[in-house]
């Protein structure tokens, strides 16, 4: 590691060395990382996976860390956050539509609001998804019918040793919350998204009423990774765990919100440990209950 750090510190990037994961994660969890990188360039990321892959060192890759618990021993090798890597520009305007190319690190509800700002339609559902837009691409977010596969024309991606190449949205095997950048192998880098005109003060109306659905149902006053599982065929997770019975089971500080059985909340102080025993308890009696199996949707990494 002290090869990795001593090089890596000549690259356009903070690097902090023993980071406690829990502040990037909105689960606030997490142990530490070994080395925690943020890259201020496309150019300087690409840079940090090729000198990791060089020296043969771990590297796992966060966005806004929204869909992410990372184990109470944290992270041995690098952690490469994208959140600096924020250009957004319109890359193309044609008649009736827009191309609006993002890097990967842009938050999501900012590049709604960019969207509006400049009449475009068909990402005010990604306004309240609090993640990055490549976290966004990994999961093919979505909500309120939308998700943002749907909108992809091409993606610069490059592989786990730095080696850029393009995909097309078609060639990026969008599913149900997944895509190939699931498969932990190739980083997304920057995004031509394609949108249609449409009048700011629909968009407008648009949004407001998804967020103020949000604040009705969702517990986001409370630290949480978001839905904890997957939406199983045929049911919704939150309605099973809550017939279950499961809303307020609390392991240590974790507990199934008593807003919406979907979410698991960190009440004070909750371990990775807390998290993952709770996700167990519910999993298990969902499936006793119901013979359904739950996926878990949000992502592990990290030692015990
Ligand atoms: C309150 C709340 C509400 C939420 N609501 C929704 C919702 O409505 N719909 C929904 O789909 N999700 C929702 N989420 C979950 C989460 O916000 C999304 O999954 C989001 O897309 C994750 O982005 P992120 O940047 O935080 O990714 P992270 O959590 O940092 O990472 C998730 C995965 O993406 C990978 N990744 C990150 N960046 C890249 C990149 N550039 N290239 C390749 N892989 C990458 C990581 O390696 C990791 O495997 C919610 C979360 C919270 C906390």
């Amino acid at each position: 590691m002290d090869g990795f750090l001593e090089k890596a510190c000549e690259i356009d990037a903070q690097i902090l060395k023993n980071e406690r994961m829990s502040a990037h994660t909105s689960f606030h969890i997490g142990g530490p990382a070994d080395i925690f990188a943020q890259p201020v360039s496309v150019d300087a990321l690409i840079k940090l996976l090729k000198l990791a892959a060089d020296l043969g060192v771990h590297v796992e890759l966060v966005g806004a860390g929204t869909n992410l618990l990372v184990r109470d021993g944290g992270v041995r090798g690098v952690v490469i956050s994208t959140r600096r890597l924020c250009g957004v520009k319109i890359a193309e305007c044609g008649s009736g539509y827009a191309v609006i190319e993002a890097e990967c690190g842009v938050p999501l509800p900012s590049l709604a609001v960019f969207a509006r700002e400049n009449s475009l339609s068909g990402l005010e559902f990604a306004q309240g998804i609090p993640g990055t837009l490549g976290g966004a691409l990994c999961m093919n977010a979505g909500a309120y019918g939308g998700v943002i596969g749907e909108l992809v024309e091409s993606v610069y991606c490059c592989d786990l040793s730095g080696n850029a190449f393009m995909k097309t949205g078609a060639e990026l095997e969008f599913g149900y919350r997944k895509s190939v950048f699931s498969r932990g192998d190739s980083v997304a880098l920057s995004t031509r998204i394609r949108l249609v005109r449409g009048e700011k003060d629909d968009i407008s109306a648009l949004m407001e009423s998804y967020a103020a659905r949000r604040r009705e149902t969702q517990p986001l006053d409370m630290p949480s990774a978001g839905s904890t599982f997957k939406r199983p065929e045929g049911h919704f997770a939150g309605k099973l765990i809550s017939d279950a019975g499961l809303k307020g089971t609390t392991v240590g500080g974790a507990q199934v919100s008593r807003k919406h059985a979907g979410f698991v909340v960190n009440i004070g102080n909750a371990t990775a440990a807390d998290v993952l025993n709770l996700c167990g308890i519910v999993a298990d009696e969902v499936k006793r209950k119901f013979d359904v199996e739950l996926e878990r949707e949000i992502r592990v990494i990290g030692e015990d």
